[in-house]
């Protein structure tokens, strides 16, 4: 007998049909004489019945069986709302144990109780929760809209090689040592950049891939050592054609996968703007609270504190939230401003409340009566609002009530549930300075082409050359960078000499690259998308884990196979590799 349906694929339109299902015990309890399995397969989970002739027959089965099972279907007696088979039953007639299964070592069900780690040790068990089954086919279904709409558009997928050269993008590269040129090795690369750049000087025109990148980066709860992007090319465009193929990308996948209608063009705000009104280059524009810089009110103010903020060309930024002046007493206060020391370094938070139509507040005595009616009016203060202040270097005040808005959002429960807001960060800095390496480093890649009217400053004044680096950022998480790249052979050797790149050394580590740009290389730019993110905001997961079928821990090790591990001596002869120091055992 065949399976004739999917558990989950029942409802009261099969009722007295006679079907097989074929699936996993998820659940058995008896009941006097009766006996209900709760049988799971990949489409959901159905309740079959065994009634008292075929209860013997069922008798060792328990969880994670594996049965096969003909019957009738039937209406329940007491529907179950909280199943979407919840409706129906089936009556088993006839039964077969496919296989037995040990007892699992972790709990399968959604609400799972067992640790992460040892879920991630028992990967293959922790996947057959409904949960993660649904998120893995999600991601699936994003892959096949990426690549059904790209290749609409005419492009074209290629796939480019995993053994490569080091590639710029600003981690640590994983390398692969080589046995036939001992003492050589190959980079894994940190995404496909150099290869598709040179695709475009290939004249493929329009380029995509879903390609793996593998960056060793140190360790934060939100990266994984490999990952997804969907990367993309394309020759003979500008900013506005990236966006558009980018749009309508996430237009058909939002659609396809969630059901959502996207708006055809998203935001466009350009970087410095950005830092201004949200202190942050990936702000969340589902809700407003934007920073407002006060610190024109205070031009002539005695107000000491603020007097030596303005006169180092400091700023007094606020926030407004409203309904949260009763939500935060001195204690929350403190917390708040525990915060922004520790987090932001910065000096202080100060606040004002406006209650039972007074204000109050840590700077009420000190500013003028002038300066707290100018407050009230150009922040439009009402009752029960409250107003957070910080007077700082541009840098920390920015950053410190970015963070604020973020936290305070979160705390007074205002963020809007099931709205997308997408948002183009635009006119990205080219460089910033590194402290640690003592030179200008490129803030996107050293590929991507500054604005043309920056040109000049790229050696008086880098710090204020503008790029032509994007990201798009969803709900506060960037989803993706890309940018114009560098097309003139010139240009490009300009940018590497500005970051320190002697010609030297970028022709020992580009040269082919540079080469290739003197044979015609056509405009381009192009993408690469965090397939991760993006399937962790469709399925509303904070948990990069959770759209990895097998990942790593947050410290980078796979539980279940125990990856990194030693090799044999001779594996590492053959290499001409011996290890002289051990620092992790
Ligand atoms: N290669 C870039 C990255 O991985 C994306 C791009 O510029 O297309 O961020």
């Amino acid at each position: 007998m065949k399976r004739t349906h999917g558990c989950g694929e029942l409802s009261r339109g099969n009722v007295n049909e006679k079907v097989t299902l074929i699936g996993w015990v998820a659940k058995r309890r008896n009941l006097g004489s009766l006996v209900f399995i709760d049988l799971r397969d990949r489409s959901g989970i159905c309740q079959v019945t065994f009634d008292e002739t075929m209860a013997a027959k069922v008798q060792e089965v328990r969880s994670e069986f594996i049965l096969q099972v003909s019957g009738t279907v039937q209406m329940r007696g007491a529907a179950n709302p909280k199943m979407k088979t919840g409706e129906i039953e089936v009556l088993a007639e006839d039964v077969m144990i496919v296989n037995r299964a040990e007892t699992a070592p972790i709990t399968i069900a959604d609400d799972t109780d067992t640790s992460e780690d040892n879920r991630l040790k028992y990967r293959y068990l922790d996947l057959r929760r409904p949960v993660l089954q649904q998120i893995l086919m999600l991601r699936h279904k994003v892959c096949m809209i990426a690549r059904n709409t790209l290749d609409a558009e005419g492009f074209v997928e290629v796939e480019t090689p995993i053994l490569a050269r080091s590639t710029p993008e600003g981690a640590r590269d994983y390398l692969v040592p080589s046995r036939i040129y001992n003492g050589k090795f190959w980079a894994l690369p940190q995404s496909p950049q150099i290869y598709k750049q040179l695709l475009m000087i290939a004249g493929m025109e329009k380029y995509f891939q879903i390609a793996r990148c593998f960056r060793d980066e140190d360790l934060r709860s939100d990266r994984q050592p490999e990952f997804t992007q969907i990367d993309i090319e394309m020759s003979f465009g500008d900013e506005d054609t990236v966006f558009a193929v980018v749009e309508k990308l996430m237009r058909d996948i939002f659609k396809g996968t969630i059901g959502v209608d996207l708006e055809e063009h998203f935001v466009r705000i350009p970087y410095a703007e950005c830092i201004r009104r949200y202190g942050t280059d990936k702000p969340d524009l589902r809700y407003g609270n934007e920073i407002q810089d006060l610190s024109g009110l205070f031009r002539d103010t005695e107000f000491q504190v603020f007097r030596n903020v303005l006169d180092n060309n400091g700023v007094i930024g606020a926030l407004r939230f409203e309904n949260a002046a009763d939500k935060y007493s001195r204690k929350g206060l403190d917390k708040l401003q525990d915060f922004v020391k520790h987090g932001f370094k910065a000096k202080a938070l100060a606040y004002l409340k406006m209650e039972n139509g007074s204000l109050s507040g840590s700077v009420f005595k000190p500013l003028s009566e002038a300066e707290r009616e100018a407050i009230v009016k150009e922040l439009d203060m009402h009752d029960n609002d409250l107003v957070l202040i910080i007077a700082d270097t541009p840098k920390i005040a920015l950053s410190a009530l970015g963070a604020l808005r973020v936290r305070l959002a979160k705390e007074l429960d205002i963020i809007p549930q099931d709205v997308y807001k997408f948002l183009w960060v635009t006119d990205f800095p080219m460089f910033e300075y590194s402290e640690e390496e003592e030179r200008w480093v490129a803030c996107h890649h050293p590929f991507t082409a500054p604005k043309a009217e920056d040109v000049g400053k790229l050696f008086s004044d880098p710090e204020h050359v503008s790029s032509r680096a994007y990201d798009l950022v969803i709900n506060g998480y960037e989803l993706l960078s890309g940018s114009i790249r560098i097309h003139d052979q010139d240009l490009q050797e300009k940018v590497f000499e500005a970051i320190g790149l002697t010609m030297e050394s970028a022709r020992q580590r580009f040269g082919f690259f540079l080469d290739a740009f003197r044979y015609g290389t056509p405009p381009h730019g192009g993408v690469g998308i965090g397939l991760e993110r993006l399937v962790m905001v469709l399925a509303g997961t904070d948990n990069i884990r959770d759209v990895v079928a097998f990942p790593t821990t947050n410290s980078s090790f796979d539980m279940m196979s125990e990856a990194p591990n030693v090799v044999d001596k001779a594996q590492l002869d053959i290499l001409g590799i011996e290890i002289t120091k051990k620092d992790s055992e």
